[in-house]
């Protein structure tokens, strides 16, 4: 690998790499290649990501000796649902893929989430690498081996575990993004940093992450994979990673999907962080830190659903376990807790988070 390229080893069974670097996606063939050899890859994507990288990454599969197809979906959180997995999948079968070939997820997160479950249950399972090219999916979505598709009662409600084969991270998308959704990546790497990385969560502050995306991207990669790796299924410590999600799930559901994912964990963590202040669970005076550098970023720190809504929401959510749903609090920056609360103080914990 070129110097300009960091490597980070994710040590799953089976462990997969991770690269982050410029020119990725021009290249992909000739790693892919070494990877896991020249075989007949379908390259899923989306209506904006292709015409912005699909030629570059065909291409590039191609000269190294790979057989290529390709899918396009309509873009958007809206088309993550059964219709667009269904025609993922038939797309897979009519381009006569075999259990040795593989899937390549080209976009952002919704891609990799769909494309990822495509994967995971065509003829029960074949490899899957993700190229992301938002800033949410290099920092969150494309690292740990979630895979989902919303359903009409809730977000990510059906999917499966399947581990990337790999990743390949070009800094270079990040380049094409509008605002709003480099903003949605940052909220996931700003989130990392409220978790377990103090310095991250100051690169935000002070506004600097622009100039060191590859920086960021790698110590948010590094966080998550150790995460995943002593937690793979998310049955304890991976929870963490939900922080600002229980919330931020609900605020999409009340938009009807209309708030978009980054945004909605950001106004999720400002909620979440004000409440644990108000109920004394933080260490200190943290939220309005945490709401200063998320509005830095172009992100909300609030939503205009009532608790009552929120909570309503957010007990439709998956994590819900019984008659306890698990929050998780940040007690300082860099520090979090899990903490099991009764259904019954959810609306009175989300009120006191609302209250500016
Ligand atoms: P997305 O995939 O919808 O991408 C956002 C928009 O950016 C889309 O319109 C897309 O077409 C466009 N786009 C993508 N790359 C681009 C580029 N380089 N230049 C210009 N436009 C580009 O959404 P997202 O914000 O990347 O991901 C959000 C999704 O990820 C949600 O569905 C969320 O549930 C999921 N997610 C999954 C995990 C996981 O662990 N599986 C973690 C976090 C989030």
């Amino acid at each position: 690998m070129p110097d300009a390229i960091e490597t980070i080893e994710v040590h799953t069974a089976p462990a997969y790499e991770v690269a982050i670097g410029p020119g990725l996606l021009a290249q992909c063939g000739q790693y892919l290649r070494s990877m896991i050899g020249p075989l007949h890859m379908a390259v899923v994507t989306d209506s904006i990501v292709a015409p912005l990288y699909l030629d570059a990454v065909a291409a590039s599969l191609q000269s190294a000796g790979f057989s290529v197809s390709t899918h396009v979906f309509a873009a958007g959180e809206p088309h993550k649902n059964f219709e667009t997995l269904s025609e993922i999948l038939e797309f897979l079968a009519d381009a006569h893929l075999t259990r040795t070939d593989c899937v390549a997820a080209l976009g952002g997160g919704v891609t990799g989430d769909m494309a990822g479950f495509a994967a995971g249950c065509y003829l029960r399972g074949i490899r899957c690498v993700q190229l992301p090219t938002t800033l949410l999916a290099a920092v969150d979505s494309s690292v740990g081996g979630k895979t989902a598709i919303d359903l009409r009662a809730g977000k990510n409600l059906a999917g499966v575990f399947l581990q990337p084969t790999a990743v390949l991270c070009d800094t270079d998308c990040l380049a094409s993004l509008p605002a709003d959704v480099f903003a949605d990546g940052a909220a996931e790497a700003i989130k990392t940093g409220v978790l377990a990385d103090e310095l991250l969560f100051s690169l935000f502050e002070d506004g600097t992450l622009a100039a060191a995306p590859g920086q960021i991207i790698a110590r948010c990669v590094r966080y998550k994979a150790g995460v995943v790796e002593r937690d793979e299924k998310e049955q304890g410590e991976r929870r963490l990673l939900n922080l600002g999600h229980t919330v931020g799930h609900a605020i999409e559901a009340c938009s009807a999907f209309t708030i978009p994912h980054g945004h909605a964990v950001a106004a999720g963590l400002a909620i979440i962080a004000r409440a644990a202040e108000r109920l004394g669970w933080a260490e200190g005076p943290i939220a309005s830190r945490i709401a200063a550098c998320l509005s830095k970023n172009g992100l909300p720190t609030g939503a205009d659903f009532s608790a009552q809504a929120l909570t309503a929401a957010a007990l439709s959510d998956k994590k819900r376990t019984g008659d306890r749903i698990t929050l998780v609090i940040p007690r300082q920056i860099g520090l979090c807790e899990l903490k099991r609360v009764p259904v019954a103080e959810l609306m009175p914990i989300i009120a006191a988070g609302l209250e500016v």
